[in-house]
């Protein structure tokens, strides 16, 4: 099993504390933001301690792929509606392609964005122009993540992400991240993952789908409310979301939890523990 947690970068060690961070759960994968996920402000590289983390992947023997970038959620690709908002994704996204390539991850998460007070058809073809104007470097996969459907986000059904993919110049450098708690928000059924796959494949093609965010949700199926729950706290249950993670068909995709801290304490090594040992525990109860 590929699992890790969401992790944070900040002094005084950065991108190698993030490892440290990811190796206390005992994970073997990590996703983090380069900065503040609600701003563009960025470190200059030279700061953020990139040999010391890959020396620390390599020593605990985690293939570099399987440290992930999240794009900050402000970035919105769909909005048409004030462009100096497509403007400031293309910029940021270029740049946090290259920090990307330096760092040197693969997959970059985007979520598709929001088309406001447009409609959808619209949405996606702003999201199409977009990412068709980036200049991706080299090995660079830019995964769109699927959404919930809250308010008017783009993404919630496989067929957006297919069209999107489908319009790309450069479709190589484009896959997707799975998040549980999103498209059961989005009313597709997860207990029953094999004929989501098999619906993924159909629409999209399983060897798109690269990354799986693991969370369980505060609401019901197709609720389009996008609240992650910790694992076996929400309406999905343990019992699928182990079902998930140790599923045959996505043995080779890294999981990453972005469950909820609890009394202000990150729950991943407890959650990761509980998903190697299929066993769950009740994370509200005391250790
Ligand atoms: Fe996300
Ligand atoms: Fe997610
Ligand atoms: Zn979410």
């Amino acid at each position: 099993m590929i699992i890790g947690s969401h992790v944070q970068m900040k002094a005084p060690d950065f991108l190698a504390g993030s490892v440290k961070e990811a190796l206390s759960y005992e994970a073997n994968a990590l996703m983090l933001y380069t900065g503040a996920p609600q701003n563009t402000k960025r470190r200059p590289l030279e700061e953020m301690k990139i040999d010391e983390a890959q020396k620390l992947m390599k020593e605990n023997g985690i293939p570099m792929e399987h440290m992930i970038i999240h794009a900050p959620y402000l970035i919105n690709p769909a909005n048409s509606v004030k462009p100096e908002v497509s403007e400031l994704a293309t910029q940021f996204l270029t740049s946090e392609m290259q920090r990307t390539a330096a760092i040197g991850a693969k997959y970059i998460v985007l979520h598709p964005g929001s088309y406001t007070t447009t409609d959808l058809e619209t949405g996606i073809r702003t999201i199409i122009s977009c990412l068709n104007g980036l200049d991706i470097p080299e090995g660079i996969v830019i995964c769109l993540e699927t959404m919930a459907g809250k308010g008017s986000e783009v993404g919630f059904r496989f067929e957006h992400l297919a069209e999107i993919i489908a319009h790309m110049d450069h479709p190589e450098h484009f896959g997707v991240c799975l998040d549980t708690c999103h498209i059961s928000d989005a009313g597709y059924d997860v207990s029953d993952f094999d004929s989501v796959l098999d619906e993924f494949d159909r629409v999209i093609g399983l060897d798109r789908l690269h990354i799986i965010h693991l969370n369980d949700s505060k609401n019901e199926c197709g609720a389009r409310k996008d609240r992650h729950a910790n694992l076996g706290q929400g309406t999905i249950g343990f019992d699928t979301l182990c079902h998930i993670a140790h599923h045959p068909r996505t043995a080779h995709i890294p999981k990453i939890l972005e469950t909820p801290y609890i009394d202000g304490e990150p729950p991943y090594g407890r959650e990761i523990r509980m998903l190697k040992e299929k066993v769950f525990e009740d994370m509200t109860k005391a250790q």
